[in-house]
């Protein structure tokens, strides 16, 4: 019954407050209750139970507002007014003022006020009740006979008990209730918490799985087109497998961008700095845009200040993802004119360089309403304009967070209609202070436009090992080799792989890293470890679709020899094998033959008397100073 009451009063959903407010009242109406009714049996001055006769209407019709209505507010603010304006004054004034318990029943609607509101309205009603009890004292002070005396010793002793026990017992009742909802609240928010880890785990495990699955059929696409563009095939052909590259391509980057996207709302994204060349950095960089600048028919002007030094610490790969986002935008926006990569440095302290890279277009510019929309995710602005040009509106919210969490600053500057200026600011420390001096980009036209295919090497006594679960990768990798004559095994499995090696030597491994069972780490300390094996020392290289910043250094300590990314690249694959390979078992080599034609490599020289030589894949490009030009 007691039960069924309790469930009837607090079960069901309500806030706290509302919880609180029932907790009070039915308290306030029980001890009220109790009291009258023992007053009576003892026979108590009626000055004293009227008050409390009073509290309990009060009470008993405010609990019967919330009960039926759920008139929180008004219950609550009811029984605020009442109380501290009406009923403890008249209490304090019938049941011997200072010398009863009627002071402690103020503490009590003091301390009600403070459980029951916030904000102004808790301003309002402390002043309320705190003017109450001031000009009651006041009052009884001014008229001392308005205050009816204890006529019996014993009963300012009855009074001011009751007062203490029931007012302390209703504030310890208050606060163990608030206690144990706070800490049934805590339970709850870590319950969720947990949940939504547990959610966002699964969504980041979700979009590492779907990417790897999608990645091997573009992988698939992109191998397979590859093999079609090395034949000799007609224009309308060519033209046709060039666009399936560039929209695998395109496929390829969003997925990239969906996971790192994934990875930045679970915190799993890291930055990891590495050595590496500035030289190289604005090289790689140079290399992607080019083309696409040129093929809109876009100037691209290059202004690297000499000063930078040559040698800096810091996530490469993510700096480069960043310009690279930025660099693509601005020739995605811009119709006519130019786009420009500027890059300063500016000492900071003894060993550290402050970066400030921008790109300048004369594109169609950002409005400046949309400018603080440009960096949320999904988010493209003046979509009208932007309908024909692809994207997703990721790539900048992406840049924006992987440069601040290298500590570092994106903005933007933009005149409507007239072009946009991107500029990234970050720390990097120096390894070498040698400054990169004068960069002279030299980049030829290759495989751009429709060239012949050739391999780079042949190598028929060379035997190869393909390791990966999935048939497809292991057709396209052995299909791109095919031209090279190497001879190609392959293993669709770790286990596979081992009972090959025990059969036979190879001179090269390329081992998947994911795969199910012995993925490629186990099943390469095995092979390390083979008794009877013919491959403990062969070099093996990881194939990996995850490719994060310093892997080379990852794979290295794992054992590998070294990595290849997929979608794995044909001539990137060919250049891997060739470097490890025995340089007598080569019968041929394009590269050779291309050496002994001077003028044709790539050279990125600087003019701080550094000298390197770089061999790209694809084009080149010459920059007479900061302009660059085709050669
Ligand atoms: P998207 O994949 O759409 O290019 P981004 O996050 O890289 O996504 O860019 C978000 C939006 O910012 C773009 O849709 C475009 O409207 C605008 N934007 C980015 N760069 C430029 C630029 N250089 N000139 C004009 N608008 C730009």
């Amino acid at each position: 019954m007691i039960r069924k009451w309790m469930e009837k009063l607090f079960g069901g959903e309500m806030n706290l407050r509302e919880r609180l407010l029932r907790v009070i009242l039915s308290f306030s109406v029980i001890t009220t209750a109790l009291f009258v009714a023992t007053s009576s049996f003892m026979g108590i001055s009626k000055m004293v139970m009227l008050p409390m006769i009073l509290v309990l209407s009060a009470a008993g019709f405010s609990l019967w507002l919330v009960y039926k209505y759920r008139k929180v507010e008004l219950a609550a603010g009811l029984m605020g007014l009442i109380i501290n304006g009406v009923l403890l004054p008249i209490i304090f004034f019938t049941s011997g003022g200072l010398e009863s318990g009627a002071p402690v029943w103020f503490v009590f609607g003091i301390v009600y006020v403070y459980f029951m509101f916030s904000g102004k309205k808790l301003l309002f009603f402390l002043l309320w009740a705190n003017s109450s009890f001031v000009i009651t004292m006041y009052i009884s002070y001014l008229f001392p006979t308005l205050v009816t005396k204890a006529d019996s010793g014993n009963l300012s002793y009855i009074s001011s008990g009751v007062a203490i026990l029931v007012v302390g017992t209703a504030i310890g009742v208050l606060t163990k209730f608030q206690k144990g909802s706070y800490d049934k609240e805590s339970k709850l928010a870590e319950q969720q918490r947990i949940e939504l880890e547990r959610m966002s785990q699964s969504k980041s495990a979700f979009f590492a799985n779907m990417s790897h699955e999608i990645r091997t059929p573009i992988n698939t696409i992109i191998g397979l087109n590859e093999m079609i563009l090395r034949e000799d095939i007609s224009d309308e052909i060519a033209e046709n497998a060039v666009n399936i590259q560039n929209a695998s391509k395109m496929l390829l980057t969003l997925i990239n961008d969906i996971l790192d996207l994934s990875k930045l709302e679970s915190g799993k994204m890291e930055i990891v700095p590495v050595q590496y060349e500035t030289g190289a950095l604005f090289s790689d960089l140079v290399n992607i845009i080019w083309v696409r600048a040129h093929e809109k028919g876009l100037e691209f002007k290059i202004d690297i200040a000499p000063n930078i030094p040559s040698m800096l610490y810091g996530d490469e790969v993510r700096i480069k993802q960043v310009l690279t986002n930025i660099l693509t935008n601005a020739v995605k926006y811009t119709e006519k004119g130019s786009v420009t990569l500027s890059a300063k440095g500016e000492r900071i302290g003894n060993n550290k360089v402050l970066l400030r890279i921008s790109v300048e277009d004369t594109g169609i510019g950002i409005k400046k309403e949309s400018v603080k929309e440009l960096f949320s995710s999904f988010r493209r602005v003046d979509e009208e304009k932007n309908r024909n040009i692809e994207g997703t509106g990721l790539g900048l919210s992406i840049s924006k967070q992987l440069i601040e969490m290298m500590g570092g600053e994106i903005s933007v500057d933009s005149i409507y209609m007239k072009g946009s200026v991107f500029t990234i600011t970050v720390e990097q420390r120096i390894v070498d202070y040698v400054p990169v001096g004068s960069m002279d980009f030299m980049v030829k036209r290759r495989g751009f436009q429709r060239e012949k295919y050739k391999q780079s090497f042949e190598a028929p006594e060379v035997k190869v090992l393909i390791v990966d679960d999935n048939e497809m990768n292991l057709m396209v990798a052995r299909k791109l080799l095919r031209a090279t004559k190497v001879q190609v095994d392959t293993a669709g499995s770790g286990r596979e792989c081992l009972e090959r090696t025990r059969e036979k030597a190879y001179h090269v491994i390329f081992m998947d890293h994911m795969m199910p069972e012995l993925d490629g780490e186990e099943t390469l300390q095995q092979l390390k470890q083979q008794e009877n094996g013919h491959c403990q020392d062969v070099p093996v290289i990881a194939l990996t679709a995850n490719v994060m910043t310093g892997a080379e250094k990852i794979y290295r300590d794992k054992g590998f020899s070294g990595y290849l990314a997929k979608p794995i690249n044909g001539a990137l694959l060919e250049a891997t094998l060739l470097k490890y390979i025995p340089k007598e078992l080569i019968e041929y080599s394009a590269e050779e033959e291309e050496r002994e034609k001077a003028g044709e490599t790539i050279k990125l020289i600087s003019q701080s008397g550094k000298k390197k030589n770089r061999y790209y894949n694809g084009l080149c490009v010459r920059s007479a100073g900061s302009m660059a030009e085709t050669v």
